[in-house]
């Protein structure tokens, strides 16, 4: 089937795994994740392709990295507001 997926994401995820070997966060519950990768992803542009479902990168995919100095600047933003107020006690 086809599937509608946001380039973006698969990159902000890969970069969150990235960052989190380098920073000790607070706290890396699955909740706090998940809030860390919708505010990161709320700062930053989609970028939706078509795929066929379970399709490894495209060429198109490759051509076009999102610039990773500004998913890192997003995802140090979104890390600071989770720290400051997790969804959690
Ligand atoms: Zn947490």
């Amino acid at each position: 089937m086809y599937k509608l997926e946001n380039h973006m994401e698969a990159v902000t995820r890969q970069a969150l795994k990235e960052y989190m070997t380098k920073v000790t966060l607070c706290c890396t519950c699955e909740r706090c994740l998940a809030d860390i990768l919708a505010l990161t992803l709320n700062q930053l542009p989609a970028k939706y392709y078509v795929s066929l479902k379970g399709e490894i990168l495209t060429q198109w995919e490759s051509q076009n990295r999102p610039d990773q100095a500004r998913i890192m600047a997003a995802i140090v933003r979104a890390a600071k507001q989770v720290e400051a107020t997790p969804s959690h006690d």
